[in-house]
């Protein structure tokens, strides 16, 4: 298999134009009050550009049929849109064939997936699942309800206080009761890339199985699901700029192959009597049911378009970026960033001295500025930091720095507000 840097078929060369991209975004030209809408909440969900939105259009105007079915050219038709979108997402992640890609809901679907599939069939008492203290609550509950249900282990990573993983502690936590590691490859809270291919490689050295949880790192960096030689990744087809109710989870063809079916219904089954079932092959035995077939073929289409744009270009934007948002951000007065460490994208997370970070997203949400304020969806990384909530602005390909001064602007009327 060729790498992914590779496949890449970006306009290598050419500048970058963000408002040529911006311009394929029809939500970022609305003005909420009158005002320029800045969208800085990306980590939640992305906007969709129109590729994708033409593309759902026409699947419903000239392709909608059902799949795997129908005899008629119709059906036929439906049926390649959708197994063509497969053979996308193989060749964004670089699996090795379009059969280790299964359609899920979202990636919080993909991991309950494993969950209930994979770890029921291996996790017995007193065994153990590693996970890290930086997880989406979608990468802590699933392993919660299976541990609870075996009378297993759930053992947690700790993270320092710039929020790295702590990589010693997680070597140190391998043994032969671990049963599975499951890690976010990118921390939507704090913005940390863990270091996943030396995760996989100290796991693997323990014959043990990784996850990865790529719902924020595939929208922002390449993913070669062979070079990590990780088992299970999951993807969240709405931040990666696609419909939502559409995910992906890459798993090995081994591991798909030896798991139990997860849901039971139409087109998993290859025959059914009331005596015997007998399932369909890989990738299909874990697609019960009409899938979303639109939601796929609108992912496809999300995939060719990153690739149109080309990680080279969307990485080297984004990481300028960040860098100025960075220091336009530690120069206000009163505000701390949670998440710093070296190796990051994309997130700024950060408290304000004296100001509930629910008071500064509405504040600047007065001025047109769309940021996310709680916990994220990750309780214990606000427990780590001794914080209630914190106010994040998160980015994407279409962002500019026009756009954080607006809002750095709309931080000053804060501090004008509450003092
Ligand atoms: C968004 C997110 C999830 C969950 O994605 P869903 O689309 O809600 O399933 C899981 N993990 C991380 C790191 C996320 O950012």
């Amino acid at each position: 298999m060729t790498s992914r840097a590779e496949n890449d078929f970006g306009p290598d060369g050419e500048v970058f134009d963000v408002e040529r991209i911006r311009a394929l975004f029809p939500i970022l030209a609305q003005r909420p009050g009158g005002q320029p809408l800045v969208y800085l909440d990306n980590a939640a969900t992305t906007q969709k550009p129109l590729p994708v939105l033409n593309t759902l259009s026409r699947y419903y105007a000239n392709e909608n049929a059902n799949i795997h079915r129908g005899v008629y050219g119709l059906s036929q038709r439906a049926t390649d849109a959708y197994e063509g979108a497969r053979a996308k997402m193989a060749r964004f992640l670089n699996a090795a064939e379009p059969a280790e890609v299964v359609f899920t809901r979202n990636a919080t679907e993909g991991i309950n997936l494993v969950a209930q599939t994979f770890g029921r069939q291996r996790v017995t008492a007193d065994d153990e699942v590693v996970i890290s203290a930086m997880e989406h609550h979608s990468n802590i509950v699933p392993w919660q309800l299976l541990c609870e249900e075996k009378g297993a282990q759930l053992r947690v990573v700790p993270i320092s206080d710039s929020g790295e993983l702590m990589l010693d502690e997680l070597a140190s936590m391998l043994g032969p009761r671990t049963k599975l590691v499951s890690i976010v490859h990118m921390s939507n809270s704090l913005g940390t890339i863990n270091p996943v291919r030396r995760v996989v490689e100290l796991a693997h050295a323990q014959g043990v199985p990784v996850l990865l949880d790529g719902s924020q790192a595939a929208y922002h960096m390449p993913v070669d699901v062979q070079a990590l030689e990780c088992d299970f990744y999951v993807v969240t087809g709405h931040k990666l700029y696609g419909p939502t109710g559409i995910g992906a989870l890459y798993g090995r063809r081994s591991w798909l192959e030896a798991m139990p079916p997860y849901q039971g219904g139409g087109d998993m089954i290859s025959s059914v009597t009331f005596e015997r079932t007998t399932y369909n092959e890989v990738p299909h035995k874990f697609e019960a049911g009409t899938p979303h077939i639109a939601g796929v073929v609108g992912l496809g289409a999300a995939v060719d378009f990153i690739e149109s744009v080309g990680f080279s270009a969307i990485v080297e934007h984004e990481r300028q970026l960040l860098a100025y948002a960075t220091t336009a951000l530690e120069a206000v007065p009163g505000l701390r960033l949670i998440g710093t460490a070296p190796e990051k994208a994309s997130i700024l997370s950060f408290v304000l001295d004296g100001v509930h970070a629910h008071d500064v997203g509405t504040v600047v949400d007065t001025q047109g500025v769309a940021i996310r304020t709680g916990h994220h969806c990750t309780q214990p990384v606000m427990e780590r930091f001794s914080v209630p909530a914190t106010a994040r602005a998160s980015l994407a390909m279409y962002n500019t720095t026009t756009e954080i001064d607006q809002l750095v602007t709309a931080l000053a009327t804060v501090r004008e507000v509450f003092g």
